[in-house]
């Protein structure tokens, strides 16, 4: 096999082509600039703004800038005062700081399966998974396609629990006709680069209640307060206080408005990511070994990931072998993800193998395409034509 194995997986490509990328325009840079030359980098008017744009965009009364998303995430757990002796049920399918935001305050992630069609978390186990000691459920819209929403909701609220929902992945998705981010009792939003927009590194938390919001904007500043509404005693213009323990968790203004200005493009952004999974659809579709992505007729993707499945029994490489391939190819393959309790950390916490099956075969055999606005009909093209090489020299005849 090993000739065959070298001729076969040369590069299709000159260049690597990779997983996710940012598209900068010089717009988004001259409204970096333009901050830079004002009076505030951080702590500005650009970080209101922002939020706004935000929440209008997605429907909701409030929005809270962070440095990142994972820091967002954490608020979002002080805010729906999970601590010590709490348990939130969320997926093993996402990025750590779906589950690492629990333990940051202290309580305990509960693994629920996943969905074996959707791969997002699979509300009926959500159910068996409740306790006494339940008191959130955090829910991921994997590869960008949203989690049912409706039906999350009518078991949270039965059993009144806060729905955090990690739509990291999601930015510009509908479920039912309605925009993520108008759901959930809290959404987070990241803005890492690989991320529908981009600030450099930020993240958000967008919510319709002003309690929320009030702690959310608390805990991004030391749990500090100035508002004369919220002070406990007011000895005096220069008076604050600091009511429960924060952090600094504040985006500049610099990454606001770079922000701000790819917010502008985001419709664009998930339209072109729509034509590359088309695409992708199409061609792909011939290969009939291979499980495509599988979407709920509610559910209208922003198209974050385009993850496809190899049987391997079907193939004669493992998943391994047909990574590397790809890889050789230049064709920037990933994974996502490896199932979280399964990493080193949670092991020794206790969790075990064989707790969610379903995701741990899915982590078996998933492979990550490219997938970003500012890919080339022909990126998308070598990427097909790769995945071809590899499907039709690997195929058990
Ligand atoms: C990116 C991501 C995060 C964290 O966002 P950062 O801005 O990188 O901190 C959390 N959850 C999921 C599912 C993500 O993909």
């Amino acid at each position: 096999m090993n000739d065959d194995y070298e001729n076969n997986f040369k590069p299709v490509r000159p260049n690597m082509l990779p997983y996710g990328q940012q598209w900068l325009t010089e717009e988004d840079i001259e409204a970096v600039v333009q901050v830079l030359k004002g009076d505030f980098i951080t702590q500005g008017p650009s970080i209101q703004d922002f939020e706004r744009k935000v929440a209008d965009y997605v429907g909701a009364s409030y929005a809270v800038a962070f440095t990142n998303g994972t820091a967002a995430l954490h608020a979002a757990c002080f805010a729906a005062d999970i601590g010590p002796g709490n348990e939130v049920i969320t997926t093993p399918l996402t990025f750590l700081a779906s589950s690492n935001c629990v333990l940051y305050q202290g309580a305990q992630p509960v693994f629920a399966d996943i969905d074996p069609h959707t791969y997002n978390i699979d509300p009926e186990d959500i159910k068996r998974k409740i306790t006494a000691d339940t008191r959130a459920v955090i829910a991921v819209d994997f590869t960008g396609q949203p989690v049912e929403v409706d039906k999350i909701l009518s078991i949270t609220q039965e059993h009144n629990l806060v729905l955090i929902e990690d739509a990291a992945h999601s930015l510009g998705a509908e479920y039912k006709g309605r925009k993520i981010g108008s759901w959930a009792d809290m959404t987070m939003f990241s803005f890492h680069p690989v991320k529908h927009v981009t600030s450099g590194e930020g993240g958000i938390i967008v919510t319709n209640d002003e309690t929320y919001y009030k702690r959310l904007s608390k805990f991004r500043n030391h749990g500090m307060t100035r508002d004369p509404e919220d002070l406990e005693i007011n000895e005096g213009p220069w008076y604050y206080e600091m009511q429960s323990l924060g952090y600094n968790y504040r985006m500049t203004d610099l990454q606001a408005a770079l922000g701000s200005s790819q917010m502008n493009r985001l419709d664009q952004f998930v339209e072109r990511r729509n034509e590359i999974v088309s695409i992708y659809n199409e061609q792909l579709s011939t290969l009939p070994e291979l499980i495509l992505p599988y979407q709920l007729p509610a559910a209208k993707s922003s198209w974050h990931l385009y993850v496809i499945r190899w049987p391997l029994e079907k193939f004669n490489l493992s998943r391994k072998q047909v990574f590397e391939a790809l890889r050789e190819m230049n064709i920037g393959v990933n994974v996502h993800y490896i199932p979280v309790y399964l990493q080193p950390y949670y092991q020794q916490l206790g969790y075990e193998k064989g707790l969610c099956p379903i995701a741990e075969q899915y982590y078996e055999n998933c492979i990550t395409l490219p997938l970003f606005p500012k890919m080339s009909d022909t990126d998308v093209y070598d990427v097909c034509e790769a995945v071809t090489k590899v499907y039709q020299f690997a195929l058990k005849q």
